[in-house]
């Protein structure tokens, strides 16, 4: 099949909007005769307008010829054999074209690791791909992408874009489409629904119709990802100020279901309930948007706290410790979650620390607040306090008194 090729006078990225170090990657390679595009989310982003954070780079070079091209470079990854170019302050990535599948070449189970840039291509018995690395060319490697708008590629041998899945109308029209039928890619990868619904939330795309239909027929699958991968995915959609789209599409889908049924089932219980985490996302889009770095348990704790405190409160009303009822639920409630999305350790500590200092916040003037900002997640404790203060649109005395104590010490107002 022949690409689109959109030429250079014809669309609006220019080398200036590439990382320099990415520039330098793809003359180098170019000089040496091998096929160089940037590809994947920054070219979809700068034709977006938007900035790009990291630039990916695909080539008709196989790792071990990309390794010998630069001193810089590290080889990683399992499923697919990358190169990672680094420099000072940034890495590359530089991966070799992919195939997409061919159902006569897949092999059910594992195989042997011995020869790296051996052909192959493995899925399980549900249809996912287990490994891949299988060199294609530029064209099987676009069709291998997740989504059209995903599947761009800027050629350095003449500035030219090249669309080979109608990438480009899609990204005009605003939609999410995936290449080739939805249920076969979101059964070979159900970390693409997730993707799907980043993209929406993030870059306000409409989901296509069928695409839709596949989630949500297909979103009970997603429990079949690794709790790791999980873990890094739910970051990328809940720390980036549009956590209350991504909420609204998990309920919507059933993806809430399959990876948070406590809170489902919590909300469901009442309209407060439901649109207290709306609010409290809502909240949480906003410091994101007014510049602040958020953290996962800060997120952790805007989601799960509500739910937590309000069945805490109920095993209190039974004659259970407020503090040891809040441990106990707080404990269930993460251990849980464990069991689809891998939390650390440290994470689940630190939550439970944030929703336990509000239980100290309480004390005031405190004795000894000196021993309580030193706790971990101190300052998302404050910001909890606050956006409760805020929420119940109330003064609260004791959020005014740990103001005053931290502008005293001239900590900076969380
Ligand atoms: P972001 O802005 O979050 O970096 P991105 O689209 O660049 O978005 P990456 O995870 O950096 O996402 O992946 C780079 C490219 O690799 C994607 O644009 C897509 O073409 C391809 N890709 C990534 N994940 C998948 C996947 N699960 N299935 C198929 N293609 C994928
Ligand atoms: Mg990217």
């Amino acid at each position: 099949m022949e690409p689109k090729i959109i030429p250079r006078k014809e669309h609006c990225i220019s080398r200036k909007q590439i990382s320099p170090n990415a520039l330098y990657i793809l003359y180098h390679l170019h000089r040496r005769g091998f096929i160089a595009y940037l590809v994947g989310g920054c070219v979809r982003d700068i034709l977006l307008g938007r900035k790009s954070k990291d630039f990916d780079i695909a080539t008709n070079a196989t790792p071990g010829q990309i390794k010998r091209l630069f001193r810089n470079c590290r080889l990683v990854g399992r499923r697919f054999r990358l190169a990672h170019i680094h420099f000072k302050d940034e890495i590359i990535e530089v991966s070799t074209f992919r195939s997409t599948i061919n159902p006569h070449q897949t092999t059910i189970g594992e195989i042997s690791d011995n020869n790296k840039e051996k052909r192959y291509h493995i899925k399980d018995e549900n249809g996912m791909i287990l490994r891949d690395n299988l060199f294609g060319t530029p064209e099987e490697d676009a069709l291998s992408r997740d989504f059209t708008i995903n599947a761009l590629a800027y050629n350095i041998a003449d500035f030219s874009i090249v669309d080979y899945c109608d990438g480009i109308i899609d990204l005009n029209q605003r939609l999410i489409r995936t290449i080739r039928d939805p249920y076969t890619r979101f059964k070979e990868d159900p970390v693409r629904m997730l993707r799907a619904i980043r993209f929406s939330a993030s870059h306000n795309f409409v989901i296509e119709n069928i695409v839709w239909e596949a989630i949500c027929n297909l979103s009970y699958t997603i429990s079949n990802v690794s709790p790791a991968r999980l873990y890094e995915e739910i970051q990328k959609l809940f720390l980036f100020g549009f956590s209350k789209k991504v909420f609204h599409l998990f309920i919507k889908s059933g993806l809430l279901s399959a990876l948070f049924p406590d809170i489902l089932r919590w909300i469901s219980l009442s309209r407060k309930n439901m649109s207290l985490i709306y609010n409290n996302l809502d909240y949480l889009d906003k410091l994101y948007k007014d510049g602040k770095v958020l953290s996962i348990e800060l997120f952790l704790t805007f989601f799960l706290g509500p739910f937590i405190e309000a069945d805490a409160l109920v095993k209190h009303k039974n004659n259970v410790p407020y503090k040891q009822a809040l441990e106990n639920v707080c404990k269930d409630t993460l251990k849980n979650i464990c069991k689809t999305v891998t939390l650390p350790k440290r994470i689940s500590n630190t939550v439970h620390n944030i929703l336990s200092l509000q239980q100290s916040f309480r004390t005031v003037p405190h004795r000894h607040p000196h021993s309580i900002i030193d706790k971990p997640g101190f300052p998302d404790a404050i910001l909890y306090l606050r956006l409760k203060t805020e929420t119940k649109n109330g003064k609260n005395d004791h959020l005014k008194w740990w103001d005053q104590f931290l502008k005293q010490k001239r900590m900076p107002p969380a």
